[in-house]
């Protein structure tokens, strides 16, 4: 499963990729085919365990940062140069699928391993990382690690981000299952950042394409939504007297979904977590809280979208004689990845002879924050059918094999060979 053809500096491995990836997905393999790693829980910490093993036998120095990012690094010929660096996520949906993030995390691994195998050095050392949390399943907003990392949160924001129960902090799961580092996180100079993953969308494999050169990501704006109305009999309480906010809040979300295909091109809005105070069949809802999640790849139009969306909560609350509550927890604007690093994989694909074409990132990555201190890029490969953060994900070794290759002809166009 090698990549064989002319223009290679190292071959990757397919074979060896697809055994790692196969052998981390036991951890936490669920009934329906997928994983099931949430951050910073027992499985996660199984996972990290695994890497930092494989870590240690590819010969990398393991160090763990402050925000538990593990960060295995590959010493250069000019130890002091800016590292160029790679990873993605071990962290999972409660239902995801094997592939997103830890392809990125083992196709890093897999660079480092070719590299040995062929007898390379390169002339900037190479990092691999396994970001912290990037799914936000348990701690509410999701690439927080990567983010303090590059400067985007403060590390005590990051630390003390309570989880959904409010029963715990970040910081304080990190120190349970013993990945509270004391490296620093980030604050030194790397000289690029490539992250390789599945597309999560049909595009690629609609067009036949194996590689997607990234363009940048689309902006997001993250909101929660607090329906207030009154709890009452679900006997007695006459339909006419009712204030139901799960009823109110059912419209909005309605109203919401139908409110994206008002623009061009489309908005993605998303209603995702749901909680429905007291939760009761003979109860009328007293207090609904939601997600909300709208992006867009145009920041103006994202800001026009997000107040159309408050104004539409607004009357569809009164329409229904509840109250409303609408909070932004968390926005980004969308990202350009450096015109340099985009090329770098255009170019890599190109001599490698593997179809490639440009793509937009729907979805949010750690890439997005390193963007904001160092060249970044990133490197898609296709997913089955465009599903993600499902059970079902599914990509082919050759794909993967292939994005892993552009990956390694990549990181050591821009390392140089020692
Ligand atoms: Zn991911």
């Amino acid at each position: 499963m090698a990549v064989t053809v002319a223009g290679i500096t190292a071959p990757v491995n397919g074979d060896r990729l697809w055994r790692s990836l196969m052998d981390m997905a036991e951890i936490g393999a669920t009934a329906g085919g997928g994983v099931g790693r949430i951050a910073l829980s027992d499985l996660d910490k199984a996972s990290r365990d695994l890497f930092v093993g494989w870590c240690r036998e590819a010969g990398l120095a393991v160090r763990i940062d402050r925000m538990g990012n593990i960060i295995g690094r590959r010493a250069g010929a000019d130890d002091d140069a800016p590292p160029v660096v790679t990873g993605s996520h071990l962290d999972s949906q409660p239902l995801g699928g094997k592939f997103d993030g830890a392809y990125g995390v083992l196709a890093g691994l897999e660079v480092v391993r070719a590299l040995n195998d062929a007898g390379i050095t390169t002339r900037a050392p190479l990092e691999i990382v396994d970001w912290t949390d990037e799914e936000g399943v348990r701690f509410t907003a999701g690439v927080v690690a990567s983010g303090v990392y590059a400067g985007q949160f403060d590390l005590d924001y990051g630390l003390n981000l309570p989880d959904r129960e409010d029963t715990t902090t970040l910081g304080r799961e990190l120190a349970r299952i013993g990945y509270d580092g004391d490296a620093p996180c980030g604050g030194y100079p790397i000289s690029a950042f490539f992250e390789a993953h599945i597309e999560q969308g049909p595009i690629l494999e609609r067009e036949g394409a194996v590689i997607g050169a990234v363009l940048g990501a689309q902006g997001r704006r993250c909101h929660t939504i607090t329906v207030t109305g009154e709890e009452g009999h679900a006997g007695t309480l006459p339909m006419t007297l009712r204030r139901d906010a799960l009823v109110g809040a059912a419209r909005m979300i309605d109203g919401l979904n139908r409110l994206a295909f008002d623009f061009d091109p489309l908005p993605v809005i998303t209603a995702g977590y749901l909680q429905v105070r007291p939760n009761s069949r003979n109860t009328v809802p007293g207090r609904v809280t939601f997600s909300v999640d709208i992006r867009h790849p145009d920041n103006a139009l994202l800001a026009d979208i997000c107040a159309r969306a408050e104004s539409l909560c607004r009357r569809l609350a009164e329409e229904a004689g509840v109250a409303v509550e609408i909070a932004e927890m968390f926005g980004r604007d969308s990202v350009a990845f450096d015109p340099d690093c985009v090329e770098a994989v255009r170019a890599a694909a190109k001599r490698l002879d593997l179809v490639c074409r440009d793509i937009h990132s729907g979805a949010g990555h750690d890439a997005c924050n390193l963007a904001h201190i160092a060249p970044t890029g990133m490197i898609f490969v296709p997913c089955k059918d465009g599903i993600s953060h499902n059970e079902r994900e599914a990509a082919t070794p050759g794909d993967l094999a292939a994005g892993c290759q552009v990956l390694l002809e990549a990181m050591v166009a821009r390392a140089g060979i020692a």
